[in-house]
């Protein structure tokens, strides 16, 4: 996409150019045309000049008193205030001077106002219109010179996105659902018009960095053929004072005019940060871009075909106000790929290139565990570079799996790429919560067990879906749920031996609810139906606050203990009495990345391996 600078720099050169010239001017034009270097005598001189028979040419101007002339070789130029001298014809007739020419050009009034007023402002305009031209080029047709601040330039970019299909990004089934349907209504809105029905205005594409969410937004136009807009968030912030809001506006305004279309806003944290509250004054320009940027959300109905998506790695970091209903109000997870995901991608690289008969894109991708697409296509790319630089044309398996350890050597740092001993500890964390979950019957199911690490820091998660709505936990319940949240750090010393931090998220849940259970729920013999907490703005993260005396707040707190040393050691037995269940589903997780809720049941009910 090309990016349009804003015309500060031109702007900034042109204002010292101008002033330049004005300076030339009068430091070396305006000294030559005024007569400073005539010398000055009396008349006196003159006349004994005359006399001498010493002039070349005389000049009488009797407008201005004056007498100019110059001595015989005529390089010098003299002026004498002329006093009435009745002699003066005669006296000139005897010297032999020539007369009744003009010595000077007189700089007359007109002549000098036009060179001193008019010729600077017309190199003024000249300059400014070839710098006009110049920038009209960088940017491609559209008038940059609009000094007008208020008149914004944004350029938007309609792409067409050729022919950009789903089925060019590879993996990302779940967001490809959730967008197809988007696709569908433009297709045909008539359909949902009819029932009734409007689209989101705006969808968010939330995920780490380079999963392919602008392929999926530009896929999502592509697969519905309508026009792409996109711009980046931060381009708004980059403009001048009060022109990301017009920017905005803009926007929207061409959008509109080529509806259906898709109106794609990448890094929206960029602007749609939470605004601060106050303090310390926050960035005016950001919020008056967000502002703007809400103002024409709400101003277009939801069935004008314009469709918003948004990315951002941030979800937590955006505004409230941006992702309440009505505006960004649907969120497509983008998440790392799995095992399958990254053998897909790798494949869809790999057409671009020539790879060996022999590869394996299914050892390669596993490998690779914890690669986002955009390192994916980046291996691929090494390897080439690495087949040439043998001097190949054919990738073979050791480029790729050499480029493996290039690219990951790069990230290891910076995205949670798990060793292979750390991947065998966190499958057995998880398949420890969700079997001591599956053992207590009064646990929801498990659906889904993943150990790709997550952008929240979690290094795998499993994920319990209670079937049907449930509004009352009984204590039982509350006390199996503390189990299986202790089940992960019991299932790593059950195993291993040793404990990891891997724990610290599932610590602090179980430790809310244990505390809940006695301050909140009188679920505690100790002190019955006592609310020793009330929470406060619900709303605005359900802050506790305590009401009883320090010497309670003491008790219960080795109450807390007690509870969660209870379950923690439940956990533990419910582990060592399944070990080899514990073992099985490990290994299975550990190979395949994910294991859904049925696999899990298979093989915990069958007792084989899959
Ligand atoms: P994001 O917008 O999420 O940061 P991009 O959509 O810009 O990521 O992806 C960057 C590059 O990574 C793409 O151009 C593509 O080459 C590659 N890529 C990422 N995800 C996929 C995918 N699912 N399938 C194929 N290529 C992908
Ligand atoms: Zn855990």
């Amino acid at each position: 996409m090309k990016e349009v600078k804003s015309p500060k720099k031109p702007l900034i050169f042109y204002y010292l150019i101008v002033l330049g010239v004005i300076l030339l001017f009068n430091i070396l034009v305006m000294p030559l045309l005024s007569q400073s270097q005539i010398q000055e005598v009396d008349y006196g001189t003159f006349v004994k000049m005359a006399e001498n028979q010493e002039l070349g040419q005389v000049e009488i101007d009797e407008t201005r008193n004056q007498v100019l002339f110059t001595d015989k070789d005529e390089k010098v130029v003299y002026k004498a205030g002329m006093i009435s001298d009745p002699d003066l014809a005669e006296l000139l007739k005897e010297s032999g001077a020539k007369y009744g020419g003009q010595i000077i050009q007189q700089t007359n009034p007109i002549v000098s106002f036009l060179l001193t007023w008019v010729l600077p402002i017309v190199i003024f305009i000249l300059l400014g219109q070839y710098m006009n031209k110049k920038l009209m080029n960088q940017m491609g047709g559209k008038n940059a010179m609009s000094f007008g601040m208020g008149k914004s330039n944004a350029k938007i970019y309609v792409q067409s996105t050729k022919g950009l299909k789903f089925s060019d990004v590879a993996g990302e089934d779940e967001a490809k659902e959730s967008l197809q349907e988007i696709v569908d209504y433009l297709h045909n809105p008539k359909k949902y018009t009819e029932a009734g029905a409007s689209m989101p205005k705006g969808i968010l594409l939330v995920g780490p960095p380079g999963t392919g969410k602008t392929m999926l937004a530009k896929a999502v136009a592509g697969e519905a053929n309508v026009p792409f807009f996109s711009i980046s968030g931060s381009e708004f912030v980059e403009m001048f004072v009060g022109m990301g809001a017009s920017k905005v506006r803009d926007l929207f305004q061409q959008a509109k005019e080529k509806a259906p279309c898709i109106v794609f806003i990448d890094e929206i944290d960029a602007i749609g940060q939470k605004r601060s509250s106050g303090v310390s004054g926050g960035n005016d320009e950001r919020e008056q871009t967000l502002n703007q940027l809400l103002t024409e959300m709400d101003g277009f109905e939801g069935n004008t075909g314009v469709i918003i998506l948004a990315a951002t790695n941030r979800p937590e970091s955006l505004d409230p106000a941006l992702t309440r209903p009505g505006r960004f109000d649907r969120r497509v997870p983008v998440e790392l790929p799995d095992l399958a995901g990254r053998e897909a991608i790798l494949k869809v690289h790999a057409k671009k290139i020539k790879t060996a008969e022999d590869v394996d894109f299914h050892t390669i991708a596993r490998m690779a565990a914890g690669a986002s697409g955009a390192e994916l296509a980046n291996i691929i790319n090494e390897a080439a570079l690495r087949a040439v630089r043998n001097g190949r044309t054919i990738v073979n398996e050791a480029d790729l799996e050499e480029s493996i350890e290039v690219v990951i050597a790069g990230y290891q740092k910076k995205n949670a790429v798990l060793s292979d001993q750390e991947k065998k500890v966190v499958a057995y964390h998880e398949i420890g919560h969700a079997l001591v979950a599956a053992m207590q019957n009064h646990s929801a199911p498990v659906q889904k067990i993943t150990i790709i690490p997550r952008t929240s820091g979690a290094l795998g998660y499993t994920m319990q879906v209670d079937t049907g709505d449930k509004y009352l936990l009984t204590k039982e319940e509350i006390e199996n749920k503390i189990a299986t949240y202790t089940g992960g750090r019991a299932a790593e010393e059950v195993v291993f031996g040793q404990i990891t931090t891997g724990a610290s998220n599932d610590i602090e849940q179980a430790t809310k609810l244990a505390r809940a259970m006695i301050t909140r729920y009188g679920m505690s013999d100790a002190f019955d139906m006592v609310a020793m907490e009330t929470v406060q703005n619900q709303y605005l993260g359900g802050d506790v606050s305590l009401a009883c005396a320090p010497d309670t707040q003491k008790e219960i707190d080795r109450k807390v203990v007690d509870l969660v040393k209870k379950q923690h050691e439940k956990a533990r037995k419910i582990l060592e009495d399944n070990r080899d269940k514990l073992d099985s589903l490990a290994k299975y997780l550990y190979e395949k990345e994910t294991i859904t809720g049925e696999e899990f049941m298979r093989i915990l009910e069958g007792g084989e391996r899959a």
